[in-house]
């Protein structure tokens, strides 16, 4: 599957929407991306998790080996566990517990095992590093992060190799100096 012909499939499910939004920042936007939206088709979902399981398996040189695959709650779950269903292999999540993201539920880690780090959207990639930081220190091993989407527009840096099905750049505006308020378009206020 090429990036084209995954962002279709989000724009034909309603994932991604462009025109003029209010972002929850405040900040004005010509496209609105909700991934959850894709995700709620459990076919499309397995087919674009398999096309980015291809990615970090192309990417690690043919190999990808691992334990398990990790995810951040709430949003890489689906994710997680729909690589982890491909490849045979357990799927496990961090969940936030005061603040800060934890393994609970008596899901464990295996020392000096690899891992496939799993996550729906990135924007800066706190919640990937955190996930990651999980597996390291219950001495596990993190083979790659793999993520859906990057907003980022691929300038996230891991300590590890990070693979993407799609990159994403929005353009985002200062209400102020929104150049569509100019154009006199109506602002969508999705998600609210
Ligand atoms: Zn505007």
């Amino acid at each position: 599957m090429t990036s084209d012909e995954a962002m279709q499939m989000f724009l034909e499910t309603g994932a991604l929407l462009r025109g003029h939004f209010e972002l929850r920042s405040g900040l004005h936007s010509d496209q609105y991306f909700q991934c959850a939206l894709v995700l709620r088709y459990p076919r499309i979902a397995a087919q674009l998790c398999r096309a980015l399981i291809e990615r970090v398996r192309e990417g690690l040189g043919g190999r990808l080996d691992v334990a398990g695959v990790m995810a951040p709650a709430m949003g890489g779950i689906i994710v997680g566990y729909e690589m982890a269903r491909e490849l045979g292999v357990v799927s496990l999540f961090a969940e936030k517990q005061e603040g800060k993201l934890a393994l609970r539920r008596g899901f464990r880690i295996e020392p000096g095992a690899s891992y496939l780090v799993a996550e729906d959207v990135i924007t800066r990639g706190g919640r990937v590093q955190e996930t990651v930081d999980i597996v390291e220190i219950r001495g596990g091993k993190v083979a790659a992060v793999a993520v859906l989407v990057d907003r980022s527009g691929g300038k996230t840096r891991f300590t590890h190799p990070v693979f993407n099905l799609l990159e994403m750049d929005p353009a985002t505006y200062e209400p102020e100096n929104c150049p569509l308020c100019r154009q006199g378009l109506p602002l969508d206020h999705p998600g609210s």
